[in-house]
């Protein structure tokens, strides 16, 4: 349930409403968004009557339910304004949401040394990369397969936010390791295979960092959206959905189909940010700048794009990951693709 508070009210006001809410046995949450202030109701409202809530004060607009399940995370909880997410990293303050210009992350699927990691690091800022993204701890279908580097990596991801400037983001499989992973990383990865690992999104849920939480491969949007309200439920209101292709009956030709139609979807449903993945989404190189160009026409708030210097010899993900070269080509793409959404970072050219 929401309460609508009018335009204008004063502080105190609402201060009062909550504290009168709270009489009631209830927890409001303040959400100060651009225009106005709603209170967020979440737990036993079933039998709460909305004009009873309305007598509380003149200055409240209205009472509304919110019919899905998803509370928090559903667009009516914010009062259908998208939330911004703002990640502060070296070369700047990044902002993920609707109303903010694409943001670009790449890197190699695992940190796999020094070198190549901060060469791909320096490699994909110049080309407009705003994050590095690559993987300490992997989470691989065969427990024989290259598991990560772990914590040594983590240094390796350090090395290369000092040496490009750019933010970190990588995953967290297991809870113990949060404490560790957010002193590196500016935004935590929470990859398809753990989309539902509920305790380690509670935790994940109590830090600061904002978390990425990747769809689970049979995930459907409502799971994925729940999944997303344990970590809101938790406390941190900063979660980026990402899209990362979801199972279907074709594995020969791709490894995933990638589900574009989610974004449009998602902003009917919910304020987060959205992200889309075609390296995973498609499981080949060939197949991702196209898909990068869909997903922009779509409306995604981001891309996450794996980039190896040497594909063929990759520890993991090789054939899905694109060269610097080509990097560096698809990138041109994008950005002509972000100023026709007017997404673009660039301010737009005056035409004469
Ligand atoms: C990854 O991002 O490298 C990864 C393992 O992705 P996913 O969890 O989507 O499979
Ligand atoms: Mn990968």
């Amino acid at each position: 349930m929401i309460v609508v508070m009018k335009v204008g009210t004063p502080e105190v006001e609402v201060n009062r409403v909550c504290a009168e809410l709270e009489t009631w046995g209830l927890s409001p949450e303040k959400i100060v968004g651009k225009h106005k202030v709603v209170l967020g109701l979440v737990g036993e409202t079933a039998e709460l009557d909305p004009y009873r809530i309305e007598e509380v004060s003149p200055w409240i607009e209205s009472v509304l339910r919110v019919e899905q399940p998803f509370k928090r995370a559903s667009r009516t909880y914010r009062q259908n304004e998208a939330s911004e997410i703002k990640v502060p990293t070296p070369n700047g303050d990044v902002y993920f949401g609707e109303g903010h210009p694409l943001v670009i992350t790449a890197g190699p699927c695992s940190v796999e040394n020094e070198e190549m990691i901060i060469e791909v690091a320096m490699r994909v800022k110049a080309a407009g990369a705003h994050f590095l993204r690559g993987g300490a701890y992997k989470p691989r279908t065969s427990p024989y397969a290259f598991q990560g580097h772990g914590e040594s990596a983590l240094s390796l991801l350090a090395a290369a936010r000092t040496a490009s400037g750019l933010g970190i983001i990588t995953e967290v499989m297991d809870t113990p390791d949060i404490d560790k992973i957010a002193e590196v990383a500016d935004v935590l990865q929470v990859g398809a295979r753990n989309m539902q690992n509920f305790s380690l999104l509670k935790q994940i849920g109590k830090q600061n960092k904002p978390v990425l939480l990747k769809r689970g491969m049979s995930a459907t949007i409502e799971d994925w959206l729940m999944a997303a309200e344990y970590i809101l439920a938790a406390g941190n209101p900063n979660v980026i959905l990402c899209e990362r292709g979801v199972r279907t009956f074709d594995r020969q030709y791709t490894r995933n189909t990638l589900d574009i139609s989610c974004v449009p979807v998602l902003r009917k449903l919910t304020h987060l940010p959205i992200m889309i993945d075609p390296s995973h989404g498609t499981g080949w190189s060939d197949y991702v700048p196209s898909m990068c160009l869909a997903s922009i026409a779509a409306g995604t708030d981001s891309l996450m794009i794996e980039v190896h210097p040497n594909p063929k010899k990759a520890l993991s993900d090789g054939p899905q990951s694109l060269t610097p070269d080509q990097f560096d080509q698809l990138m041109k793409e994008i950005n002509v693709m972000a100023k026709v959404v007017g997404r673009s970072s660039e301010k737009p050219v005056a035409i004469a």
